[in-house]
């Protein structure tokens, strides 16, 4: 082929690849190309018909649409290719050219040889590598070779493979799978003579001069090139450790050498300059530089450029193959783009547009297979049976009227929808969604107590010893309260966990298989040991979102189809909960308990820190507790300065601020004996103030702690703030919540303003989703979900969608049997693989 010929073929590509038919892969647009480029392919003896062609295909470029260049450029390269059909390249260019125009969305870019080495920013020394074709070693055919190790892909060794084995990735599906952090946006492109200090772009330019200077007592180099695109010259600065490694660089920027450089416009010395920008050869496939370029999440030994090139060669190779499961009609519905589209465009995006689109499609997936997955849960679940158990309103009421408290409205709902599903036949499977302090711990022991009435067995599961110890001193309590009437009597309540003795633990054993103990309480420890229950008919799980739904069912099998209560304090808006707790059903508590009182907050100035602590020392005068917490346990090198650690913080309040009070001390480091010692100590006012790191943050029940300062606030996500709020206020005493950021601007931080107007948990979440998408929540029920990758990110319209969509699937074809739904079966089966022994 000649050379003008496949010079233009690439631009072409760029124009259609990078550019997304723009008129931007030739500075000025690309009629301005053609006079240069007639002259340069005199030497190749064009034929007229191929001269008329090209210059009828390009010789108003500028002044037509997108669609129209799109098949300007997409006839004229088709033509082109068969005219010099010698080069596997172009066809291959061609051939994805020529499928775009079918789907009318940007092609996916051919595997070209890419520069000889690509010296990497990210590792000062990196070693000039080799970087040859991919060769024919992809697996292909039927079943596409994504599950092929990774180490097909060429470059990718054992000793890559390990690396990337760290980060979760083994097979090339993987790789498809793992998508960037982020992305850096360099698909603005200027002039040099227009570049502003700040800038963050590409520009295109010829190397005109460079050179290497070492750096005193460093061996480092810094390595100075000039570039020019004849409306200015721009210096571009590189740093590299080594002097072979600096003068191989050097040499990379011969003079004449055209480059696409992508970074960010700095000033140095009252002149512009970019520092260790990416870089490119013009002529060559760009995944550095030059569009919106991907920034994968890394682990030692892999950078940024390898995973680029890695993830680029799967792309190239699969996502046009990977079959899409998504049916039709459903795609129609959602306004989905296709799969294989959208596996490019996450990695690789022509515009935001596309990328926005991407991540919707991926998230949406996400969503989908997550609402078909718990609606199977659910019928699988309901359609075995369950004993009846049900107590009188006479007995019920009366076990109530013994408590020290009325219960609230919501409570009453709650025990109503309880007791029906206790007396229904079917296995209840209940969420019990109850806002911090909403009292969900006795609705937990009067629905144990019902069970007990029928001599069968209960089982309460908490996250920590700390709340499995208080949930069984509550227990002990109520239990004595009710009275001699009570059918679970306070002997018949014991307490599980890590710490409990050997002696102890053969006495519940016994216990247990007798029939004698009729509630355990306990942590994991519940499933891990070998338990053995005579009749557990009734598992409740609390603060649900620390347990995976692994854990959920483990607890599970201890019976025969027993019922299962799940409580959370966490707020999750009802759209929310629907989707990612659609197997179970929903009871909300949106009341606190009578004569609470919201709990004031303020967010302070770092320097108005001595009013915190007066405010502290006021309430501690008149009997009193406090909290104040640190996020993190100790000073660590690498975090800022002003991050307070609880362990340095402790000795210092103790020895200034506070020397006439006593300070407990509570973090995640200790051991759970040692932390249940301090908890104890703090119920039993043996301290004044404890200080903490976030481990008080779930379920922690001391009700005469009226006041907290929750340092470094600004590091909070809302949900938690909320959380770590909720321990105090929990009896009728006015109760205060100080915030202090550890940095000035962050006093504006919306998060902290929206904690002074609300003390509403349902609110908050709202809030919550709509700032910053439904991460937060996700999280808290991933231990069970690793396939959420992008849902994260998506918003309360997506969820709504897939939950709707889903539903509808599954109610015409709830087994996927139809022939329509076999890819999506497949599909499924691999994403709750892993993720759930529920699911049969
Ligand atoms: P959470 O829902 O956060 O788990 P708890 O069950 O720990 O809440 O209850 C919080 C506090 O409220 C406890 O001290 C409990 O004794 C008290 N409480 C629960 N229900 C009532 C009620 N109906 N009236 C008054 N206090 C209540
Ligand atoms: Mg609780």
């Amino acid at each position: 082929m000649p050379a003008s010929i496949d010079k233009l073929l690439k631009i072409l590509q760029l124009e259609g690849n990078q550019f997304f038919y723009s008129d931007r892969a030739i500075i000025g647009g690309l009629e301005k190309l053609l006079p240069t480029w007639f002259q340069e392919a005199t030497t190749d003896h064009l034929s007229d018909e191929i001269k008329t062609q090209i210059s009828d295909a390009l010789g108003k470029y500028s002044s037509l649409s997108p669609v129209e260049r799109h098949q300007k450029v997409t006839a004229l390269a088709l033509f082109l290719k068969n005219t010099y059909p010698d080069d596997l390249r172009i066809a291959k260019s061609e051939a994805i050219i020529a499928k775009t125009v079918a789907k009318d969305l940007p092609p996916v870019q051919p595997p070209t040889r890419r520069e000889e080495s690509r010296p990497s920013t990210s590792t000062p020394a990196a070693k000039p590598q080799t970087y040859s074709p991919p060769a024919q070693t992809m697996p292909t055919g039927p079943g596409l070779g994504l599950d092929a190790p990774i180490t097909v892909i060429n470059g990718v060794g054992k000793e890559t493979a390990k690396k990337y084995q760290n980060i979760g990735v083994k097979t090339l599906g993987d790789l498809l799978y793992y998508f960037p952090r982020r992305y850096d946006d360099y698909s603005q492109l200027k002039t040099i003579n227009r570049l502003q200090y700040g800038d963050e772009l590409t520009i295109i330019a010829t190397v005109q001069s460079a050179s290497s200077v070492n750096i005193k007592n460093k061996n480092q180099s810094r390595i100075e090139v000039v570039v020019s695109d004849g409306t200015g010259f721009l210096r571009l600065v590189f740093f590299r450790f080594g002097q072979d490694v600096a003068r191989y660089y050097e040499n990379q920027f011969k003079h004449g050498v055209q480059l696409v450089i992508s970074g960010k416009v700095e000033m140095y010395l009252g002149r512009l300059q970019m520092r260790n920008p990416e870089w490119e050869l013009l002529d060559r496939i760009h995944l550095n530089t030059n569009g919106i370029i991907p920034v994968y999440p890394l682990t030692a030994g892999l950078t940024q450029n390898e995973v680029r090139k890695d993830i680029h060669q799967v792309i190239n190779f699969y996502s046009n193959k990977v079959p899409d499961f998504m049916p039709v009609e459903t795609k129609r519905a959602a306004n989905l783009i296709d799969l294989p589209v959208a596996l490019h465009q996450i990695h690789y995006p022509n515009n935001h547009d596309l990328l926005n689109s991407a991540r919707e499609r991926l998230a949406f997936d996400e969503f989908f297979m997550l609402q078909l997955g718990v609606l199977q849960q659910k019928k699988n679940w309901q359609s075995g049976d369950a004993a009846k158990y049900t107590v009188s309103d006479e007995v019920f009421d009366s076990l109530t009227s013994h408590l020290p408290y009325e219960l609230t409205n919501a409570q009453k709902r709650a025990l109503t929808d309880i007791r029906q599903d206790l007396n229904s036949g079917k296995p209840m499977n209940r969420l019990l969604q109850g806002d911090v302090g909403s009292g969900k711990t006795v609705v937990a022991a009067l629905a144990a107590s019902i069970i007990a009435s029928a001599e069968a067995q209960s089982a309460i599961m908490a996250p920590t010893s700390i709340l499995a110890e208080q949930h069984y001193q509550t227990l002990v309590k109520l239990t004595t309260a009710m009275g001699e009437t009570s059918p679970i009597q306070p002997d018949a309540v014991k307490l599980l966990t890590g710490d409990t003795s050997k002696a102890e633990r053969e006495l519940i054993n016994t216990g247990l298989q007798d029939g004698s103990i009729k509630l355990l309480i306990g942590t994991h420890a519940l499933i891990e040991d070998p338990v053995q229950f005579k009749h557990l008919q009734f598992v409740v799980i609390d603060e649900q979102h620390r347990f995976g739904v692994a854990q959920r069912a483990a607890l599970r099998q201890k019976g025969e189809t027993p019922h299962l209560l799940v409580m959370t304090a966490t707020p999750i808006p009802r759209s929310l909960a629907l989707t990612l707790y659609g197997d179970l059903d929903l009871s909300v508590m949106d009341e606190l308990p009578a004569g609470r009182q919201p709990v004031e907050t303020h967010v302070l100035h770092p320097l108005e820190r001595e009013r915190a602590y007066e405010m502290i020392h006021a309430q501690v005068k008149k009997g009193f507790q406090a909290f104040i917490i640190y996020p993190l346990i100790e000073k660590t090198e690498n975090s800022s300065e002003e991050v307070k650690a609880a362990v340095d913080e402790h000795d210092l309040l103790q020895k200034t601020i506070f020397p006439d009070l006593k300070l407990g001390l509570l973090h995640g480091r200790m051991k759970p004996d040692e932390k249940e010692a301090v908890m104890k100590q703090f119920r039993e006012k043996e301290f004044h103030i404890l200080i903490s790191t976030t481990v008080v943050e779930v379920g922690v029940d001391v009700p005469n702690a009226t006041i907290m300062l929750i340092e470094g606030a600004n590091r909070f996500g809302l949900a938690q703030l909320h959380q770590l709020r909720g321990r105090v206020g929990r009896a009728g005493n006015q109760s205060y919540c100080l915030l202090i950021p550890d940095t000035e601007d962050a006093l504006e931080n919306e998060r902290l303003v929206v904690m002074t107007e609300t003390n509403d948990g349902f609110v908050l979440a709202e809030k919550d989703l709509q700032q910053r998408g439904p991460g937060d929540f996700i999280g808290s029920r991933q231990s069970g979900f690793a396939e959420l990758r992008l849902a994260s990110i998506s918003d309360i319209k997506t969820i709504e969608k897939s939950r709707s969509l889903a539903a509808s699937l599954f109610e015409s074809d709830p087994d996927l049997s139809k022939p329509d739904h076999a890819l999506l079966k497949n599909q499924l089966t691999e994403f709750w693989k892993s993720t759930s022994t529920d699911l049969s």
